[in-house]
């Protein structure tokens, strides 16, 4: 039997209960399915730092190269550490160490669930490049507090980073419904955007199955919520990828139902899934964080290790779940209430 070593990542706060409930239901679907996931949980999180000063141990990324996948729940605690801190200290450097250039989520409407939306039915995959762009960190402040201070932060758009993530772009969008977005801004900002307008065209001419339109950022948030139906996969640079994705996540219902991957498409180092949410000190204790989004990234991680009836099952019991009107009312149903019925559902 096919056995996957997965490292388990539950982080601050809501990561927990949540990373335990999508283990409980990953755990049921491989027992039907004919695989086993074996998973070693790490308590890399807040309370870790505060007691060794560290996010993780220093040979924290190697013993995580060893796995199949990541999953984690969630990382930051702000009122004890800063985020640049926590952050910085776990999640970042997994993501850039293991090349995890795409960040995908999906954002659709479960069944049950109402979104602020008046449209109907609408099944979005975006892409957001996950190592350059805007969030490159390159830049400066000169004459620091004075009046003629001035601040510097640099776009860096490699013609490799903008190829892999365009291409892993049309590569979804072919497996989808042919439809790709390509967002940028190009008539305002000439340099970067140009480049990666011209990429997304010179590409195309290798996809002729896919339909692809360039769209500027501003039309674009427009539209997600105008025309959300209109669109298949949207792919945009790491800062308008950042936003976009949180306008999906309203637009499906929230944060509950916010799944997310963070993949290294050459397969060279695990990729890593995790909700969209953070770690929300404010029902922490309280036991009614949504588990779904985590559950969701779940089957993510089993479609990402190519066990893709037993995803679809993992889903379509969320997907039953939710039509029954179980975890759709935010705070109303218990963590574990919302588990139970996915794994009743499985
Ligand atoms: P981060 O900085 O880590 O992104 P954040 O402060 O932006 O965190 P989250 O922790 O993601 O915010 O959550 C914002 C609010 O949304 C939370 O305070 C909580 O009330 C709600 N929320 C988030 N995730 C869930 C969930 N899974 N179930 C229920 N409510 C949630
Ligand atoms: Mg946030």
């Amino acid at each position: 039997m096919k056995t996957y070593s997965i490292a388990l990542l539950p982080g601050d706060g809501i990561g927990n209960p949540v990373t335990e409930a999508a283990w409980d239901v990953l755990q049921a679907t491989a027992k039907t399915s004919g695989f086993s996931l074996e998973g070693t949980a790490f308590p890399w999180s807040c309370d870790f730092y505060k007691q060794t000063g560290a996010m993780m141990p220093t040979d924290g990324i190697e013993t995580l190269s060893r796995f199949d996948a990541i999953l984690l729940g969630a990382v930051g605690w702000p009122a004890e550490v800063p985020d640049s801190v926590s952050l910085h200290g776990l999640l970042l450097p997994i993501r850039k160490a293991f090349t995890q250039y795409a960040n995908i989520r999906p954002h659709r409407l479960l069944p049950g669930v109402s979104g602020p939306l008046k449209s109907g039915a609408f099944d979005i995959l975006c892409i957001r490049e996950n190592t350059e762009g805007e969030y490159s960190g390159a830049g400066g402040r000169i004459h620091q507090g004075t009046a003629d201070e001035v601040a510097v932060e640099t776009s860096i758009f490699t013609r490799k980073g903008v190829e892999r993530i365009l291409r892993f772009a049309f590569e979804q969008a072919r497996m989808r419904r042919g439809k790709l977005a390509s967002v940028t801004k190009s008539n305002a900002q000439k340099y970067s955007m140009v480049f990666w307008d011209e990429i997304t065209r010179r590409l195309a001419a290798e996809y002729p199955d896919v339909e692809v339109t360039s769209y500027h950022i501003d039309a674009m948030a427009a539209r997600m919520v105008m025309a959300p139906e209109s669109l298949d996969v949207v792919v945009a640079s790491n800062l308008f990828g950042d936003i976009l994705t949180d306008l999906g996540a309203a637009i499906q219902g929230g944060l509950g139902f916010a799944a997310s991957a963070n993949i290294n498409p050459d397969r060279s180092a695990p990729s890593m899934f995790e909700p969209v949410h953070g770690s929300a000190p404010d029902i922490a204790h309280l036991g009614i964080a949504n588990p779904i989004a985590a559950i969701w990234s779940g089957a993510m991680m089993l479609e990402h290790l190519g066990e893709t009836p037993a995803a679809a099952r993992m889903v379509s019991a969320i997907e039953a779940t939710t039509k029954a009107g179980i975890g759709i009312i935010p705070g109303r149903d218990k963590t574990e209430t919302i588990a139970r019925a996915v794994l009743e559902r499985l």
